[in-house]
């Protein structure tokens, strides 16, 4: 048994001083007030949930190839080090090539599966993606992909206004993977019958997509008008102006925005060339220098720079813990209560992270 006491608890909520007690990696009691239990004193210092990315492609010169397992371990350590106890392993790629390396024998600890950015997205909005990652629809071979895999994907990007975009997003959903609305050219109109076919979530949210217009008010449109909708958003700063995601935490229901890194494998690397893309400082694009290529963010970052442009600390910390959790259908994890997870963060005054936990074990970073 471990008894974390003398903490200001971050709760889905609000904030709260008070103790947690954990056994067998699972909380088992959270309360408010004094504890009378030995255990460690926290100081005051905060305890929140562990971070959830539902978005993330690598970090620290690693990426989440299926192909390597030791570099998919690299790159969720990066990220652990940086407070994420829980991310899916983002891929971009044909199912064919895909397939070749699943099922995974070994994931991470901090993972919980694989989410497919594509393949069946708009050509004409690919972002950073390699074109030759695009494949026309073919509901077929996505019902044998995840026949065979479904297992381990929970997550998948298609755009709405493909051909047989229903048939796909409802293949998806039949296998219980989560659908985002992503890389697209959608009409909101098609937007919304996505909705109905399953699809539950908009794939960082503003970029990838045309900007909102009054006449055409298209993705965005629907991903601030749909409450249904769980709306990913990049906190780096650098793909979203940060009043942009002030308006996004305004006009969306407190429980649905997901702070996302879309961090790349290039993410702590040094400035200069790498194959397509390049690093500047903490930019990433293509060659080109313009198309944003992925970030260089963190979830510690990202909670830092929400509450720093303004957020509210209990909603920053909620759009990285709990909200993910429930879009993604993870409910044993992502909140400080009976009976979930004890995957969970120390963070000081600054928000910097000093001790991490999952499953009740403190980790070495
Ligand atoms: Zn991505």
């Amino acid at each position: 048994m471990e008894v974390l006491k003398n903490c200001t608890l971050v709760l889905p909520e609000r904030l709260g001083k008070g103790y947690v007690i954990i056994e067998e990696g699972i909380i088992t009691e959270v309360g408010f007030g004094e504890c009378s239990q030995e255990g460690e004193d926290l100081q005051g210092a905060y305890l929140v949930p562990g971070y959830i990315d539902v978005h993330v492609h690598g970090g620290g010169g690693a990426g989440f190839e299926l192909a390597d397992l030791d570099s998919c371990q690299r790159a969720a350590d990066f990220h652990l080090k940086h407070g994420t106890t829980t991310m899916l392993m983002g891929v971009e790629g044909g199912l064919d090539e895909l397939g070749k390396y699943l099922p995974l024998k070994k994931m991470p600890i901090n993972t919980a599966g694989i989410f497919l950015e594509g393949p069946f997205i708009s050509p004409e909005r690919p972002g950073a993606i390699d074109p030759n990652f695009i494949k026309e629809p073919d509901p077929d071979k996505l019902t044998d992909f995840l026949t065979k895999f479904g297992s381990q994907i929970k997550y998948i990007a298609i755009a709405p206004e493909l051909n047989q975009a229903e048939e796909l997003i409802k293949i998806a959903r039949k296998f219980n993977v989560v659908v985002s609305a992503g890389h697209t050219i959608s009409s909101i109109e098609k937007l919304r019958q996505a909705t109905m076919w399953g699809t539950s979530c908009v794939c960082h949210t503003f970029n990838g997509m045309p900007p909102m217009h009054h006449r055409e008010p298209g993705v965005v449109g629907g991903a601030l008008l749909y409450d249904e909708l769980y709306t990913e958003i990049i906190t780096d700063g650098i793909h979203i102006h940060p009043e942009i995601i002030r308006l996004l935490f305004k006009v969306k229901p407190f429980d649905k925005v997901l702070a996302i890194t879309d961090s790349v494998s290039l993410n702590g690397m040094p400035s200069g060339t790498y194959g397509r893309r390049m690093v500047n400082g903490n930019k990433i694009t293509l060659i080109d220098g313009k198309t944003i290529a992925g970030s260089a963010h963190t979830m510690d970052k990202a909670i830092q720079n929400m509450v720093k442009w303004g957020i509210d600390l209990v909603s920053a910390i909620r759009s990285a813990t709990y909200n993910p959790a429930k879009a993604l259908g993870l409910n044993d994890r992502g909140r400080i209560a009976t009976g979930f997870r004890a995957d969970l963060l120390k963070l000081n005054n600054n928000l910097e992270i000093e001790t991490i936990y999952i499953q009740g074990q403190r980790q070495t970073i």
